[in-house]
């Protein structure tokens, strides 16, 4: 039994006994319970109808975790959706109301110099979109958890699971997160002791840099022999342009600025309601400790291109999160005793094409009829024979070849835009084999920052900062009213969740000789270097925890690993509802 946190005196935890357990209300968890249901049904329907032989299966108490407020609010994407897998699981979904904002219409790639620009002749295959949709996850994820809610499926919103429990190396549950601690931890008059949820099968669907994932796969030692799991960050806006300006269903992705230190690149879509999407997306194993997606957003939307693009336009949401890049050689061991893990926490996305819905929801589904499969068989407990399933599954569905087909993408894309050109393009014809596989990814994103004057020179930023545009409350904005946009909230009187390991090394190390990069990716100006309180002439490490938009950057890109990200009280967050 593991030891849990500490009760005031007289409290207990409850305990709440499920069947299915689905930590994270994103497309992978909300797909695989629907997928649940629906394959109970088929299963019973088929024995009434004598179509197959065996028992009906009993009615299954299905419970989907979600850390923020409602489904949808911590949902944050691209969003250019493949839909085939949404076809799979809901057929129909056009009339039962999916929220599309636009089917595509036109794809385009264009090189941005610094003041000019230029078409690409022809649209390389992997920016083709034909058939894809533009959504917003926030809005699609919300649709997602009412057809599972039609389904008897209970989603718990608010209530984030901070540990798993084990029974030995099997996963028998989570424990969620107590509501109503102060700052120091201490329980508050509105205190409620976390949930103890004791679970037949428990699914991580986290997203991307699953906090509980993450600790489950160092104690049962899930990565070893993989390539290490690495990370881009994406940032985006939302443009309001004026009315009748903009033709919806329009995909274009740009290269080359304002990225000039990092690898990456810039998406733009337009959508109903005259909205134009701007992002931004940046490799986080950059040798650059300035790296700041946020700064380069503003910076891109400068670019003559965008300018004439952008005229009239006024900024009306903003959100920012990482996404796993490492691909096929990074995912996980995806099964256990009593668990598996789907989506964005397996590294499951395209890194070619920056698409991982179809995979996510894909992954979430197959997991799903694993489930259904042990069921069907009498299985009462679902051990590592039962939900091997669920890999076998994935080697033999499209979540396997589309991620087999780019499996050295970024190992390549990592060494330069223009010098990776030759061997992506012999990975193409060779299935992604190109010249060496597997090219190991031998370092994380931590590693790889180097000092402010190697990669700057003695100047640092100050050239860069003078070219900034100046926020203007309409198209530029700096960080702080960004944050804004994105309505997130924390309690100020709540345990701060980001814990820093050691302030002497940001003091003394980190501020000296790298800038404290935190203080530049961080995508919500949380973290601020303040005149040292110990030290004087030298800076501290303040944390304004209550901005974190919980993108999960300063759990993977702090240079001494010096920061972990934990999961704050249930319902705090951002309020994300058009991104
Ligand atoms: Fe540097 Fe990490 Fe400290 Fe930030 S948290 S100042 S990046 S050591
Ligand atoms: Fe992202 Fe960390 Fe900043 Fe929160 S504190 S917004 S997780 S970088």
């Amino acid at each position: 039994m593991a030891v849990y946190d500490q009760l005031p005196e007289g409290v207990t935890r409850e305990t709440m006994d499920v069947d299915v357990l689905i930590v994270g209300g994103g497309v992978a968890g909300l797909s695989c319970a629907l997928q649940v249901q629906n394959q109970i049904q088929k299963h019973n329907d088929d024995v009434a109808a004598g179509r197959k032989q065996g028992n009906p299966i009993p009615e299954q108490m299905i419970v989907v975790l979600e850390k923020a407020s409602e489904v949808g609010a911590h949902s944050f994407s691209g969003a250019v959706l493949n839909p085939k897998a949404l076809a799979e699981l809901i057929p129909n979904f056009k009339a039962e109301g999916c929220p599309l904002d636009s089917e595509v219409k036109k794809d385009a790639v264009y090189y941005l110099g610094s003041d000019f620009s230029f078409k690409l002749p022809v649209t390389p295959p992997p920016f083709h979109n034909e058939g894809n949709y533009i959504i917003s996850l926030s809005k699609f994820n919300r649709w997602m958890a009412t057809k599972c809610e039609e389904k008897g499926i209970n989603i718990f919103p608010g209530f984030a699971a901070v540990e798993a429990l084990y029974e030995g190396n099997k996963i028998v549950g989570v424990r969620t997160g107590d509501k109503g601690r102060d700052k120091n931890g201490q329980p508050k008059a509105n205190f409620e002791p976390g949930l103890i949820l004791k679970s037949k099968v428990t699914i991580f669907a986290e997203g991307t840099r699953g906090s509980l994932f993450k600790t489950v796969s160092e104690k049962l030692n899930l990565r070893e022999g993989k390539n290490k799991e690495v990370f881009e960050e994406g940032v985006k806006e939302i443009i309001q342009m004026p009315p009748g300006t903009v033709e919806a269903g329009q995909v274009i992705h740009t290269m080359g600025f304002p990225l000039s230190k990092s690898i990456g690149g810039t998406f733009i879509y337009t959508i109903p309601g005259d909205k134009i999407i701007v992002g931004l997306v940046a490799y986080l194993d950059t040798n650059d400790p300035l790296l700041d997606p946020h700064r380069e957003l503003q910076k891109l939307k400068t670019h003559p291109f965008l300018q004439s693009m952008l005229k009239g336009g006024k900024v009306v949401a903003y959100g920012g999160k990482t996404l796993p890049a490492g691909g096929y050689y990074s995912m996980p061991k995806l099964f256990g005793n009593g668990w598996m893990v789907c989506g964005d926490t397996a590294s499951m996305v395209d890194v070619q094409k920056l698409k991982g819905i179809h995979l996510a929801m894909k992954s979430g589904m197959l997991a799903g009829e694993a489930i259904v499969e042990g069921l069907a068989q009498g299985a009462t407990e679902f051990t590592e024979a039962v939900t091997a399933g669920y890999d076998k599954r994935v080697q033999n569905s499209y979540v396997h070849s589309d991620l087999y087909r780019v499996r050295n993408f970024h190992q390549t894309l990592s060494k330069g835009m223009f010098a990776s050109m030759p061997l992506i393009g012999l990975q193409e014809i060779t299935g992604g084999r190109g010249l060496t596989d597997n090219m190991k990814i031998e370092h994380y994103d931590a590693e790889t920052t180097d000092k402010v004057v190697d990669v700057w020179g003695p100047l640092g930023l100050d050239d860069e900062e003078n070219q900034l545009p100046k926020p203007d409350g309409q198209l530029f904005f700096d960080k702080l009213s960004s944050v804004y946009l994105t309505g997130t909230m924390h309690d100020e009187d709540s345990p701060n969740h980001l814990i820093l390991k050691d302030g002497d090394i940001c003091r003394t190390v980190c501020e000296p000789a790298y800038k404290s990069p935190c203080n530049h990716f961080c995508p919500a100006s949380v973290y601020e270097m303040v005149p040292s309180k110990v030290d004087s002439g030298k800076k501290d490490l303040q944390i304004n925890y209550t901005n974190c938009i919980h993108c999960k950057t300063c759990d993977i890109k702090c240079p001494f690993e010096n920061i972990e990200w934990t999961v704050p009280e249930g319902g705090g967050g951002p309020q994300y509802r058009e991104v």
